[in-house]
């Protein structure tokens, strides 16, 4: 039977076949330094060495080459559209322009400049409109209404979440014996999407996610059964803020089949493991990749004699965010 979120192994394998090629196979490298201080074998996922400097690369490209592969190259001809600041938004423009499909990527008037330069650069149109990332949304909406583009949401599709999980094959090829897997959760599809992969390839894996300690949506929508809202509140690891959607039918009931153990850390703990990661592993990532880290050093999450990966998702950081960083580690 098909479980309800629609999120299958055989769609992961998929996933993998199709995006191979196009997205990079990331490296999983001991580090030695977490190692010794946590007297465990610790394995970091440089997702940072994507082209477009995080994972989410893997679930646009696929979601992108399974439309055109589904419904032919002319379904997509008005093109694709969403609307995002970040990662998400430059991993949409980059996978559309890659594969030969329109895209335009809706940003609010308030989003930086480098940011819209960064889009346009891959030949990809950036409209600002609107000064909310919700009217941004509004006018992805309107695209979709009266120009017939397809929507390319952050997370709550099986082919989002099949094409991150791609992330839990190559893990288990690399690592085939690891203990526990620490990933930083938002929407959930890249918790949902590795966790569908390695429990269907071992099971005893522990999927470990980590939310922001305030404004995190999907711990309290676990906690109330079902997708609540919560109120966006201005963190160092800004990759893991906003909603779930209301509306969520996908990841929402895959994070909580798949999900072993869920914690929240602080901003300075935040702070503190993106200056870890520079100052031992000279890897300069953003607050949402070194939540992993931060778990481990705030809360003791039991790792002694085991091998762990932690996922490093995404190296979209300021100079100005990480100095605030710094200055909160007071280092
Ligand atoms: C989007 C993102 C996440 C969280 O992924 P979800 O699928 O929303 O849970 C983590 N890290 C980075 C760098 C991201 O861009």
């Amino acid at each position: 039977m098909l479980p309800r979120h629609g999120v299958t192994p055989a769609l992961v394998y998929e996933a993998r076949q199709r995006i191979a090629g196009r997205v990079v196979r990331s490296p999983l490298v001991r580090s030695a330094a977490l190692s010794a201080r946590f007297d465990a074998d610790i394995h970091l996922k440089l997702e940072t060495c994507q082209p477009s400097g995080a994972f989410k690369l893997r679930g646009a490209t696929n979601m992108i080459a399974a439309l055109i592969e589904r419904h032919g190259r002319d379904a997509l001809n008005a093109g694709v559209t969403t609307a995002s600041t970040g990662n998400h938004g430059r991993a949409v423009a980059l996978a559309a322009s890659r594969l030969g499909v329109p895209a335009v990527i809706c940003l609010s008037r308030l989003v930086p400049d480098n940011k819209v330069a960064a889009i346009e650069a891959l030949g990809v149109e950036a409209r600002r409109i609107g000064r909310s990332q919700d009217e941004a949304f509004g006018e992805a909406e309107r695209l979709v209404r009266d120009q017939g583009m397809t929507l390319i949401p952050p997370f709550d599709d099986p082919l989002i979440a099949a094409g991150q999980g791609t992330i839990g094959i190559e893990l288990m090829e690399d690592a085939p014996e690891l203990d526990q897997v620490i990933v930083g959760l938002s929407g959930g599809g890249l918790l949902g999407g590795i966790g569908a992969a390695i429990k269907a390839i071992r099971p005893g894996t522990r999927i470990t996610g980590v939310s922001l300690s305030r404004g995190a949506a999907m711990w309290e929508s676990l906690r109330a059964g079902r997708p609540v809202e919560v109120e966006e509140i201005e963190s160092l690891g800004d990759s893991l803020g906003g909603g779930i959607g209301l509306d969520n039918r996908c990841t929402l009931a895959l994070v909580d089949e798949v999900m072993d153990d869920h914690y929240q850390v602080s901003e300075p703990a935040i702070a503190h493991a993106m200056v870890d990661l520079l100052e031992h592993e000279k890897m300069l990532v953003e607050g949402a990749a070194a939540v992993g880290l931060a778990a481990i050093a705030e809360h003791q999450i039991e790792v002694r004699g085991q091998r762990v990966a932690l996922i490093v998702s995404g190296n979209g950081v300021s100079l100005e965010t990480f100095d605030r960083a710094r200055r909160m580690a007071n280092r």
